[in-house]
């Protein structure tokens, strides 16, 4: 679906938005990614989800991105005696123990025994999203005696974050391996991987994943943070997530990793989301606070990908109005003229390849004549994302015959992708094909003239090497040779 705008919106999907006509009408107001919770929901939700996505993407001829987000190694405490849970009070102290036995006002189950071998004397424990802090005392092989230093109810299944500590833990439990596989035989885009905590945990998975779907590694620890660089080598996407990552790190200490992220990200040409609370209010509110539009707005202006809803669009009451805010803020954004600058000071080009020299040489080209898009024929996407980190000024029209292309492109910036049934396999027809696409959305009419690129030869991925000015008037292109 032709947008306004070229940064991309993911939209959770949950209770609020598990039908044909919420979902439709999500796609039509804005989302571009739908994201597939695997921590909530049973395998037989997923499947009628993603079978709805399918059949929303068909009905529409419109290609729709799913992006499947895994659980990953998240700790949580047993259950208590008291369904209600306990309250603790700053001081006193509180045991976590390998025991079944129900939890009480001094102790409960915490069944992750690698845990207890990892933790030492000093460590903090954060409990339901931060807002329990617990500080080890002492500890051994299945205990782990602890002070509370900050209070407060603490129930069944509640999370766990340690901080201080890189856990032992495989990257994936045996609930995501069952989940991966399961998602990758319906078929989705992405996978996004939960606390990621090294590289081999994102080459686990690719393992697992067997070329079905491009990798996501969400940011979510302080290690991830720390080892982002060599995560971002092994990865096909980044997610800021910053639920997890303000309660593992102070949550001032967020916003400046969010910028050094989308930064590096935008570098490497790899697509970046900025992730949690970004229109908290609007769960409740069909109005955001004035807050929350500034911060939408921010992850544009810094040149994020892609902005997304969380428990807005999958438990809230206000789904459709929480994307038509996204889609409306990034379309102001994107008109402001401080917004190119800010983008155009800090436009990420490395590598000296013929198909970087190309791409820039594209935008150069568009921006310097009256030029209406920029169109690249793009097999396997990767001259796709090199356009796209040049975030030129005139629309990115992709030209791909791999489907699967299609849709994980759908969470980069600015690219508007198109179908070609033909394989192409001549440079001729990629600007015939090219010329047709603009034409049909509406970006160019027959007078104007676009740019095309392509590698010869076809389909080889990252082959780039040729540029081609053409005129839209399908008679002029190759007239004389
Ligand atoms: P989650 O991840 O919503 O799966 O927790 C995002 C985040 O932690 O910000
Ligand atoms: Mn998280």
């Amino acid at each position: 679906m032709k947008r306004d705008r070229n940064v991309k919106i993911v939209a959770t999907l949950g209770p609020a938005s598990d039908d044909y006509k919420m979902i439709r009408a999500l796609h039509e107001a804005g989302a571009d990614v739908f994201r597939l919770n695997m921590s909530h929901g049973d395998h037989e939700e997923i499947r009628i989800r993603h079978g709805i996505i399918r059949q929303v993407e068909k009905d529409l001829d419109s290609p729709i991105c799913i992006l499947a987000d895994l659980q990953g190694p998240k700790l949580r405490v047993g259950v208590f005696a008291n369904d209600a849970g306990e309250d603790l009070e700053v001081g006193q102290s509180f045991r976590l123990d390998l025991d079944d036995a129900p939890g009480t006002n001094e102790r409960v189950q915490l069944p992750h025994k690698e845990i207890f071998d990892a933790l030492e004397p000093g460590a903090h424990l954060l409990v339901n999203d931060g807002k329990i802090k617990l500080k080890v005392k002492d500890c051994g092989r299945d205990f782990a005696d602890c002070e509370v230093l900050v209070g407060g109810t603490i129930s069944n299944r509640k999370g766990v974050n340690v901080p201080d500590v890189v856990l032992p833990l495989a990257a994936l439990s045996e609930k995501d391996r069952r989940d991966l596989e399961f998602v990758c035989e319906l078929g989705v885009d992405w996978l996004a991987l939960s606390f990621v905590q090294r590289p081999a945990d994102v080459e686990e998975a690719r393992k697992l994943a067997k070329g079905r779907a491009a990798l996501l590694s969400k940011i979510e620890k302080p290690a991830a943070v720390k080892a982002f660089d060599d995560i971002l080598a092994v990865s096909d996407g980044i997610m800021v997530a910053r639920g997890d990552l303000g309660v593992e790190l102070p949550v001032q200490n967020v916003p400046p990793i969010q910028k050094r992220l989308i930064l590096k990200c935008r570098e490497a040409a790899k697509p970046v989301i900025v992730a949690t609370q970004m229109l908290e209010s609007m769960i409740e509110s069909p109005m955001p606070t004035r807050a929350e539009v500034s911060d939408v707005a921010t992850a544009i202006y810094e040149g994020t990908d892609a902005i997304m809803l969380s428990a807005e669009s999958a438990a809230g009451d206000f789904p459709i109005e929480a994307v038509t805010t996204m889609n409306n803020v990034a379309i102001e954004v994107e008109a402001d003229p401080t917004y190119t600058e800010m983008v155009e000071a800090t436009r990420q080009t490395s590598g000296k390849t013929v198909a970087n020299g190309i791409v820039a040489a594209a935008r150069e080209i568009a921006e310097t004549a009256d030029i209406k898009a920029i169109c690249c024929y793009s097999q396997s996407g990767t001259t796709a994302l090199l356009t796209a980190r040049e975030r030129p000024r005139v629309p990115i029209m992709v030209l791909s015959s791999d489907i699967a292309t299609v849709r994980r492109l759908a969470l980069s910036w600015g690219t508007n992708c198109v179908m070609v049934v033909k394989v192409v396999d001549r440079f001729k027809t990629a600007v015939i094909e090219a010329v047709r696409a603009v034409k049909a959305s509406g970006i160019a009419e027959a007078s104007d003239m676009v740019v095309v690129t392509a590698g010869v030869p076809f389909n080889t991925p990252g082959s780039t090497n040729i540029l081609r000015v053409a005129p839209c008037e399908e008679r002029l292109i190759f007239s004389g040779e």
